[in-house]
């Protein structure tokens, strides 16, 4: 991407409506826009972020055996009246009539409409297990939505929904689940740690909240220390076999503020014990027959009719743009981790207009593109300054600075975000290494 032919609208100033470094951040950057409180347009940069970050949560997925799917946003009132969620779930659900007075809602998850896909699709308890997911908009009526697209009303979701023949099985497909998110959040960079949550309007009674510990979270949580940098299991653990990654991270104490018990947490090691901020990134739920049995979701099974064990599985894909940027950025602004950096390189050129700068920049544009990697050149006339600024603001992981000087002896320079080291090396090298 040439920057003179992308969409960059870049703040000067910061935005005073934002409370916390990443919206603020998000604003500058350009890559959301407040359409209304709580919803947002998605900007060329902000997108090419949330794509990166819908495809590792749906790479991890399928890793895990879980088969994507896509659920409408518009659901029918009368299938949550089925399930007794169409009253509970109260202000948060957006509630809209259509041309013939029928009453429906915008989504704000979807076991409802899962358990009723399952039932009409799957008879045998041979189909089992089964684990349906999708990535979606969500709405939710929130009473305060702030901090961007950490809170927002609409926003990007996968929900993951798992059928079993029994609790023991559902159990595996939990845990399934589990691992999957540690590694999908360690792809990202994020440290995210497990914490035995509340179920809230989901029901059940076995959850997990995924947190990433950051002062501007909204929720209080306390834990062992050594869950925090405890490693995630990789792709290649044993996927049939997960009861150690799971009791090697929930005998340590972690608990959210709902479930926190006092007299548990003091038996941690005091120098162990840490009390902070975190960032709901994601929260699974075993909820049994919940759903499944008011609304009839049975299969036929060796001696009988089994009602199905249900399990689901959310990740706030759109709020982790805004917690990867809480847990990585420094004053000049956001530290993209690799993966899911909006471009892997930025080229900047040090004196547009000089025949022999602007050559050698669209030789490596074209080789970088060439390999496969996401590349930004800072093809504009401003000066050197304003680019350097500019690349750090919205993160680029590398910058490859071609200046007129280092040219003249074949070199380029090239600067990495996240430690800010600058090194010069002979331009045919650079290439190759970046290729
Ligand atoms: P919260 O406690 O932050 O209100 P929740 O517990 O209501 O979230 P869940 O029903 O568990 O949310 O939904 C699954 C995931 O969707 C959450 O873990 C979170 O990452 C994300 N999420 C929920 N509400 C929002 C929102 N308003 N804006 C952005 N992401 C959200
Ligand atoms: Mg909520
Ligand atoms: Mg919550
Ligand atoms: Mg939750």
């Amino acid at each position: 991407m040439r920057l003179s032919r992308f969409f960059l609208p870049l703040l000067k100033e910061n935005p005073a409506e934002a409370q916390i470094v990443s919206h603020r951040l998000m604003l500058r950057t350009g890559m959301i826009r407040q359409e209304a409180a709580g919803i947002y347009a998605w900007l060329p940069l902000g997108l090419r972020v949330l794509k990166k970050i819908e495809k590792i949560v749906e790479e991890e997925m399928v890793r895990a055996g879980a088969i994507q799917l896509l659920m409408p946003t518009l659901q029918l009132a009368d299938l949550w009246r089925e399930s007794g969620r169409y009253e509970d779930y109260g202000q948060e659900m957006l509630r809209i009539k259509d041309r013939h007075e029928r009453e429906m809602l915008y989504g704000p998850t979807n076991e409802e409409m899962v358990t009723e896909i399952f039932r009409g699709t799957v008879r045998s308890y041979k189909d089992l297990p089964l684990n349906l997911f999708h990535i979606q908009w969500k709405f939710r009526d929130e009473q305060r939505p702030r901090f961007g697209v950490m809170r927002g009303r609409e926003f990007l979701m996968k929900d993951a929904y798992s059928f079993d023949v029994d609790e023991a099985a559902a159990r595996k497909s939990y845990n399934r689940m589990f691992a999957a998110y540690l590694n999908l959040f360690s792809r990202m960079g994020l440290k995210a740690v497990p914490m035995r949550a509340d179920t809230g309007p989901i029901g059940g009674d076995l959850s997990h909240e995924f947190i990433i510990l950051a002062d501007t979270g909204e929720s209080a949580v306390f834990c062992h220390k050594d869950l925090v940098d405890m490693p995630a299991p990789g792709p290649d653990v044993d996927w049939d076999n997960l009861e150690g990654v799971f009791e090697a991270r929930t005998s340590l104490y972690a608990a959210t503020e709902e479930m926190h018990d006092e007299a548990a947490f003091a038996q941690v090691p005091a120098d162990k014990q840490l009390s902070a901020r975190g960032i709901e990134v994601g929260h699974i739920f075993y909820f049994g027959e919940k759903y499944s049995k008011p609304m009839k979701a049975v299969v036929n099974g060796p001696d009988g009719e089994i009602t199905v064990h249900m399990g689901s599985y959310g990740v706030g894909v759109s709020r982790l743009l805004g917690a990867i940027i809480e847990a990585s950025h420094d004053e000049a602004g956001i530290i993209w981790p690799e993966s899911v950096a909006p471009f892997d390189v930025a080229i900047v050129n040090l004196r547009q207009g000089d025949e022999a700068c602007d050559a050698a920049c669209e030789k490596a544009y074209k080789a970088l593109t060439a390999a496969g990697r996401d590349v930004l050149y800072h093809d504009t006339d401003e000066r050197a300054g304003a680019k350097f600024a500019a690349m750090d603001l919205i993160g680029i992981p590398v910058q490859l600075i071609i200046g007129p000087k280092g040219l003249a002896d074949g070199n380029v320079e090239i600067k990495h975000r996240a430690t800010g080291e600058r090194h010069t090396a002979a331009f045919d090298d650079v290439l190759n290494q970046l290729t």
